[in-house]
């Protein structure tokens, strides 16, 4: 139920003591690749058999599978969000870059022409803020890994698992 649950009755989860979003731990033969971004559907495709990946590339099947049924939400609010930053000369590459979704997805959204999205289109969207995706205006650019060291460290200390931090 990958980002289908609703978010009181996660809460309700986490408030049980000891509680981890665990995902499947089943033995793989595949390698963990490295020098690649984890967590991605298309890392899996590349070979890679990490947990993070193993993960993507099942909600993305689930996703095939029961894209009907999903609960779509209202396009409403990412579209505004959009707008606002495109008003501010956000570029589209920028947007897609910082979210991941596709070119075209972006498109009938921020112009009205998807009307319903998958909630986690919405939250990647809802997400963006001027200050974040203007760091993605330049790509391959890279920046002092610090404050994202000391962000992971904080919530692995917090008892995040790795894998939930990475999907
Ligand atoms: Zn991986």
């Amino acid at each position: 139920r990958i980002g289908r649950m609703p978010s009181e009755r996660a809460a309700l989860l986490e408030a049980i003591e000891g509680w981890q979003w665990e995902i499947d731990l089943r033995r793989s033969d595949r390698p963990i690749l490295t020098g690649v971004v984890h967590g991605l559907r298309a890392t899996y495709v590349k070979g890679c058999g990490c947990e993070p990946c193993i993960a993507a590339n099942r909600a993305y099947n689930f996703e095939r599978v029961h894209g009907q049924e999903t609960d779509l939400v209202d396009a409403g609010k990412a579209r505004a969000r959009l707008q606002i930053l495109r008003g501010r000369g956000v570029t589209q590459a920028a947007i897609v870059r910082a979210t991941r979704i596709r070119k075209e997805t972006l498109r009938k959204i921020e112009h009205g022409e998807a009307r319903r999205i998958l909630p986690r289109t919405e939250t990647a969207i809802l997400a963006l803020t001027y200050e974040i995706v203007r760091k993605f205006e330049l790509p391959d650019q890279y920046v002092d890994a610090a404050p994202t060291w000391k962000l992971l460290d904080d919530m692995i200390a917090r008892g995040w698992p790795k894998a939930w931090i990475a999907h």
